[in-house]
Formats: C-alpha cells, sequence, structure tokens
C-alpha cells in the first residue's frame, strides 16, 4: 500500500470503519512508514482534543424561534395559492395608486391653466359675434 493510499484512508481508520484485509495493510504500512504514522497520530491527537470540547448548549428561545418559524410555515402552506396573490395585488395597486392620483390630478391643473389662459386671451371679433 503506498503513502498516498494509506493517508487517504487515515481517517476512516481513525474511525473503525475500515475492516478485514485493509485494515491490516493500513496497520502494516503505519508500522513501517514514520510519515503515515505521523499523520495518524496527529489525527488522533485532533479527535482526542475534539473530543474534550464541551457541547454547547442551544438558547433557551431556540425553542419558541424554532415553534413560530414551524407555525409560519404551516401557515404559508394552509393559505390558498390565489390569496396570496390577491394581498400582492392589492398592496402593487396601493403603491401604484399614489403616483397615478398624483398624475392625473397634475394633469387636470395644466389643461385647466391651459383652457384658462387660452380664454382670457380670446380676440375681440370673436367676442362681437
Ligand atoms: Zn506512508
Amino acid at each position: 500500500m503506498t503513502c498516498t493510499e494509506t493517508k487517504r484512508l487515515l481517517s476512516l481508520y481513525l474511525d473503525g470503519a475500515v475492516h478485514g484485509r485493509l485494515m491490516g495493510q493500513i496497520g502494516d504500512h503505519l508500522a513501517a512508514c514514520d510519515s503515515c504514522s505521523q499523520e495518524y497520530a496527529l489525527l488522533c491527537q485532533v479527535q482526542r482534543s475534539v473530543a474534550l470540547l464541551r457541547r454547547r448548549k442551544a438558547p433557551p428561545e431556540l425553542t419558541l424561534r424554532l415553534q413560530v418559524a414551524l407555525s409560519q410555515e404551516a401557515a404559508r402552506a394552509r393559505r390558498p395559492v390565489w390569496g396570496g396573490l390577491s394581498v400582492r395585488l392589492r398592496n402593487s395597486a396601493q403603491s401604484f395608486m399614489w403616483p397615478a392620483t398624483a398624475g392625473v390630478l397634475s394633469a387636470v391643473i395644466f389643461f385647466g391653466l391651459l383652457i384658462a389662459q387660452r380664454c382670457s386671451h380670446r380676440p375681440l371679433h370673436a367676442a362681437r359675434a
């Protein structure tokens, strides 16, 4: 077995996921190869260090946040497809109505002023007729 093959399988070997003949080959290679045995020793040390780490406790509000998220997702799944669409259309119309109203109002004011100006400059002979 080559060093490359052995190093690729070291993690599995460490976890005990390698059995039978392959396990024997790796063990034989580790006994004969300093480079691979050093890497294996390093992996063992990392595994021991990780095992010494304490498990962090979940924050107390995590349960509540998960329940809220689940209930929101359940409510979203229960909502009819067209219900969400009607809300979106209503919101779009509300955001569109203010500029449209302002545009119509400004057009009325502009044409009102234009008509008032035209009427005030009417020629005199037209008024006599
Ligand atoms: Zn080796």
